[in-house]
């Protein structure tokens, strides 16, 4: 993590001391780098040099509108999943023709909201959806365009959360399907077909599953436009994983792409990949203060004030974080679980681990939460989610403010009946 690096004792985020932050703006909080974002799009972009491409960013990973803001200024298009994401892309000022819809149960609401903004495409997951499409875009006098998003049936290795192009997943047609979906498109009047879509997964560690899953889409494409259906964009989806762990070694989006290069020349369509991971989860860090440490019979917690609803990864997935003092370099206790706060024994952000020997008061990092950190917190235990804090050079700024207890129960009502 070359944007997060020590400076003596105390670890930095570009040029600012992530103690100064802490002590600013209080724990636990999310600190992204603007120049790691940028690092890992420009990543992207120059691995997809020689192509007609572009790169779109997983809203869901990463929601803040001025890290959204951030990309967008860098060039980058947004694929969104709701119409809330949607509100997000437009506000944050991403050009609506780089923006792809994807999700398998857009609602009536949602599909108009992104004809309105004439949105790039909607990535067709049903013959129900397209149906749907067809019905609004005439009621409301637009042309909507689409990408069928084909289910490759390939098997990804990751966690079953998190993968989504094997043959029984929700996502998606299968191929056979998505021929007769062409057809049909044939039919319909307010809906072009201008695209294959498809996406197997996230954090994928190797590249088989990608080379396989985008040599069987780019078929389709081919098939496609034998039978003159003007396909213009082949979007192969995102899932690029990230090294969690310092001793993994994963592919680089060089390497992706160079594996698959002929295969996208040959489909002569532009290129959209929709990377969320890749760009944003190594350009955060969630700050947490350790609260408390106990040891229960042979075991060593290290209690700290960032739980589960802050960060779930970790319970969720069992996903690996890596975690370091943010001040000084402490020791280190074996076999400890850094644990938060929250009522549930599935609560913890680490377990079984090589800890730092942190004392009551000390602030931590948890490496590589920049992406399906905050977006994926909860208010779970009535507990205010984090602030979110942008640092670009020397400077820094709060873009998210921590939430209040007020917060807590916004839009409740207590009815006159009780
Ligand atoms: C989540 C998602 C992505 C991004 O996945 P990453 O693993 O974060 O790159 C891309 N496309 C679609 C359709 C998604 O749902």
């Amino acid at each position: 993590m070359e944007d997060f690096h020590r400076e003596g004792e105390a670890l930095y985020c570009e040029g600012v001391p992530l103690g100064e932050i802490a002590a600013a703006v209080g724990t636990p909080t999310y600190v992204y780098s603007h120049a790691a974002l940028e690092r890992a799009y420009m990543d992207l972009v120059d691995a997809f040099a020689g192509l007609d491409f572009m790169v779109c960013f997983a809203v869901k990973a990463n929601s803040n509108l001025a890290v959204l803001r951030s990309l967008a200024a860098m060039g980058a298009g947004a694929d969104i999943v709701s119409g809330g994401e949607l509100y997000r892309a437009v506000r944050a000022g991403f050009d609506p023709k780089k923006i792809v819809f994807a999700g398998v149960g857009k609602t009536e609401s949602e599909i108009v909201a992104g004809l309105g903004e004439r949105i790039l495409l909607f990535n067709v997951e049903s013959a129900s959806e397209l149906e749907c499409i067809e019905r609004l875009a005439s009621i409301h006098g637009k042309k909507a365009r689409v990408a069928l998003r084909v289910n490759p049936g390939v098997e990804t290795g990751t966690h079953e959360h998190i993968s989504t192009g094997h043959e029984n997943s929700k996502f998606g047609v299968p191929v056979e399907e998505a021929l007769q979906l062409a057809e049909r498109i044939e039919s319909y009047r307010c809906v072009e077909l201008i695209g294959v879509h498809q996406h197997i997964g996230s954090q994928i560690s190797k590249l088989a599953p990608h080379v396989e899953a985008i040599e069987k889409s780019a078929e389709l494409v081919k098939e496609l436009k034998g039978r003159g259906h003007d396909i213009r964009y082949f979007n192969i989806g995102g899932g690029l994983g990230v090294p969690y762990r310092g001793d993994e070694t994963l592919p680089s989006p060089l390497e992706f792409v160079d594996a698959i290069r002929p295969t996208l020349k040959e489909t002569q369509a532009k290129i959209i990949c929709e990377m969320g991971r890749y760009i944003a989860a190594r350009a955060g860090v969630l700050l947490t203060k350790v609260v408390y440490r106990k040891r229960t019979g042979e075991k060593s917690y290290v209690v700290s004030d960032a739980g589960m609803n802050d960060l779930l990864r970790p319970s969720l997935y069992g996903a690996y974080h890596e975690v370091v003092p943010v001040n000084g370099s402490t020791g280190s206790v074996a076999g400890a679980d850094l644990v938060g706060p929250v009522c549930e024994s599935g609560d913890f952000l680490a377990r079984e681990r090589d800890l730092p020997d942190a004392g009551e008061g000390e602030v931590l990092a948890v490496l590589d939460s920049g992406a399906y950190g905050f977006t994926m917190a909860s208010n779970y235990n009535s507990r205010p989610r984090p602030a979110e804090v942008m640092v670009r050079g020397g400077r820094w700024a709060v873009v998210r403010e921590r939430e209040h207890y007020a917060d807590l129960v916004k839009g409740e009502i207590v009815p006159a009946f009780l």
